[in-house]
């Protein structure tokens, strides 16, 4: 068995700065050295190490592209990936492979620490441990090893800021991985999109001007799919709908979904044609966006992908 890490940066690899932890170089590398002699890692591997290493919160749709480039440059030599990555934006990314590579070959497997491994106690030793284990076991399909639990990459989210156990998925009744006969990158383009939320007492303005400018919005709605109804927000949403920008509802609750249709208060989503984002988290809401936006410039083609789970991302 032979894997292949992709270093790109995260709490794992940091080391303390006055300024506070920051990516260090040789870290993440250096402990899987130890792990190898020490046997605990038995598997062949090589590193990848992205430059510069970055904390995820500057990670960028390019970002996933090079990811995603470097899987595709190593699938045919490599049995599993391992994808070291920050946590705050983790979720976001393993949506975002999650839908980019089409016909997965092998596990790709992400993982972070939460304390860094230079410093003691830290979470990252198990978690680079289990998620050598993951990319030699796991089916095809993009994961996320963390806190000793094998999550959906296209159905997690980061659910606690300080806990080692920071990671959670509802569960899926497909893989996190879009079958084809052989690997295929969908890269992202540097397209405009918006996560939005409604709140109780909203400037309905400010979602007129994400439909001007935007080329899709996410909107975060309450509960089980209900809006404020308003003239604002309703011109703004049939706004969006005649100028092809595709609204993708989700909701504000971490669990559960919504379910358009069963408030009258959110008669107003489907009046103005919003997509069912149904229970997808967040996070694989914005990647799928950005990817349809990615993949084509027709406003029912982008409709249409929105509209078909790809790989996991809602139950069923
Ligand atoms: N801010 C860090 C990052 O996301 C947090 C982490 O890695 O856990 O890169």
């Amino acid at each position: 068995m032979k894997i292949c890490v992709i270093h790109t940066g995260g709490t794992i690899g940091m080391v303390a700065s006055a300024r506070g932890f920051t990516p260090g170089a040789g870290v993440v590398e250096a402990e899987l050295d130890r792990l190898h002699r020490a046997g605990e890692i038995t598997a062949d591997y090589d590193v990848i190490t992205a430059d510069p290493l970055i904390d995820s919160a500057d990670a960028a749709p390019k970002d996933w592209n090079w990811m995603m480039a470097q899987i595709a440059g190593a699938a045919a030599r490599y049995d599993g990936f391992v994808l070291t990555h920050g946590t705050d934006t983790l979720a976001f990314t393993a949506a975002a492979l999650a839908f980019g590579l089409v016909g997965l070959q092998q596990p790709v497997i992400l993982t972070g620490a939460m304390l860094p491994l230079t410093e003691k106690g830290s979470d990252g030793t198990a978690n680079l441990r289990d998620a050598f284990v993951a990319a030699q076991t796991a089916p095809a399909g993009v994961w996320v090893q963390f806190a000793g639990q094998l999550l959906h990459g296209a159905r997690v989210r980061k659910s606690h800021s300080l806990a080692f156990d920071a990671f959670r998925a509802s569960p899926s009744d497909a893989a996190p991985l879009r079958a084809g006969p052989e690997l295929r990158v969908q890269p992202y383009s540097a397209v405009s999109a918006l996560i939005a939320a409604v709140a109780p007492g909203m400037n309905a303005d400010l979602v007129a001007l994400a439909a001007e400018r935007a080329e899709g919005v996410v909107l975060r709605v309450y509960g089980s799919g209900t809006v404020p109804e308003g003239l604002g927000l309703r011109r703004a949403m049939q706004q969006a709908r005649d100028s092809g920008v595709p609204v993708l509802a989700v909701s504000q609750c971490a669990e559960g979904g919504i379910s358009i249709g069963t408030y009258s208060a959110g008669a107003m989503l489907a009046d103005t044609g919003a997509i069912d984002g149904r229970d997808m988290t967040v996070e694989a809401a914005y990647a799928k966006l950005l990817h349809a936006l990615s993949v084509t410039g027709d406003a029912e083609a982008r409709r249409q992908l929105l509209q078909t789970r790809l790989c996991g991302e809602w139950a069923e």
